[in-house]
């Protein structure tokens, strides 16, 4: 582990630089490359105190020079960015028919992916095994030093608490689901509602980058949404705002898995769209994905049921619209790469029911992170956590 993520329980000389060491990281890590000047500017630091821990932090290998900045006159300033190998962070996906873990460095890349499509969350037991099992395997295969390990930052689909570590949905043992894994891997982990940290990612390295109001929309299997409300995600009370796909849509529809009758994930979702393509073609559906591909590919039947899904959504989004008065909702998830055929419909849905004067300050963009939004989430969650 690095040795200023120290925990000091006192204000100490040492306490004081090493914060300042933590502050410099963190601004490397959100901001990427950056010189002397630029870190005594944003950190606010004096030249002379930024300078001094710039190069301690050379001299530890945390940062590397990477070049020299251009310059108008005068002597042309060193460029500095994080030393990539210098640690990782375990990014975990786990839905409920399908687990991913990416290995990211200190520079955002994926060094190592691996997906497991065969993967049951319904089958308690034999899910949290196999998950106790494959992370150790995969740090040993991509022979990575566990001290350089920052960390494990999952997000589970259904409800979670965060700050309990509990997963009530699935995965709910006795002991909460941090603590069991915590032992088992040794080291930290921490958990999050899956479409939670997809906003985090996009906060943090996407569109709602800098923006106060922002509802991210993951469209998936299911359907949630991820609220930023004054720059902070809202995780509401216990931990579970945001199952917008559990909202009444129409009286006496279809039935949910969550019981009740009706819900807009129903309607909207990649759910959803195996549903029409079955009711349309009578054949048995694909993947949702795979029937994007054919919106993608020029479908007119699909482009029409995700015109209609879109028209669907603004209606319901209009009501958050007009509630929360966003700047911007970002549509996402796995619908990503195919929710430009939806994102008029959309448009068209929140401008029609909701007040003229919010729909006008709001923009509607689709997630340019798309599928990277939750694995850039992890990344920001262990790290939020671990620079504390
Ligand atoms: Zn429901």
């Amino acid at each position: 582990m690095w040795p200023f993520l120290v925990k000091h329980q006192s204000l100490s000389t040492e306490a004081k630089q090493d914060g300042l060491k933590k502050q410099i990281v963190k601004l490397f890590l959100d901001e990427g490359e950056k010189t002397i000047p630029e870190v005594c500017h944003f950190a606010r630091l004096s030249i002379p105190t930024g300078t001094k821990l710039v190069e301690e932090l050379v001299r530890l290998g945390f940062l590397t020079e990477i070049g020299k900045r251009d310059s108008l006159g005068g002597r042309r300033p060193a460029i500095f960015d994080l030393n990539p190998d210098n640690g990782y962070v375990i990014g975990v996906e786990v839905l409920l028919h399908s687990m991913r873990v990416d290995i990211v460095n200190l520079r955002h890349e994926v060094v190592y992916e691996y997906e497991n499509q065969a993967f049951d969350l319904s089958r308690k037991e034999e899910a949290f095994e196999f998950l106790c099992g494959i992370i150790p395997d995969l740090i040993a295969s991509q022979k990575i030093p566990r001290d350089k390990i920052l960390g494990v930052g999952m997000g589970i689909t259904g409800r979670i608490s965060p700050w309990q570590g509990i997963s009530y949905s699935y995965l709910n043992f006795d002991v909460p689901l941090v603590k069991l894994l915590t032992d088992k891997w040794k080291m930290p982990v921490y958990i999050d509602n899956d479409t939670h940290l997809m906003a985090l990612g996009e906060k943090r390295f996407g569109y709602a980058r800098g923006l106060q109001n922002v509802i991210y929309v993951n469209i998936s299997r299911g359907l949630g949404i991820g609220i930023i409300s004054n720059g902070m995600i809202h995780n509401g009370h216990s931990g579970y705002a945001g199952e917008f796909g559990h909202i009444l849509a129409e009286e006496n529809g279809r039935l949910c898995v969550c019981g009740k009758r009706g819900c807009l994930g129903g309607l909207v979702s990649g759910f959803a769209l195996e549903t029409a393509y079955q009711e349309l073609t009578g054949a048995p559906a694909p993947h949702y994905k795979q029937i994007l591909r054919m919106a993608l590919d020029g479908d007119a039947d699909v482009r029409n049921i995700l015109s209609s899904m879109g028209e669907q959504l603004g209606r319901s989004l209009a009501i958050l619209v007009d509630i929360l008065n966003p700047e911007m909702i970002i549509l996402g998830g796995g619908f990503s790469f195919a929710c430009e055929w939806m994102k008029f419909a959309v448009i068209q849905g929140i401008n029609q029911y909701s007040l003229p004067q919010l729909a006008s300050d709001c923009e509607i963009k689709v997630s340019d992170l798309g599928d990277k939004a939750e694995m850039l989430g992890a990344f920001a969650l262990v790290f939020d956590e671990v620079l504390k």
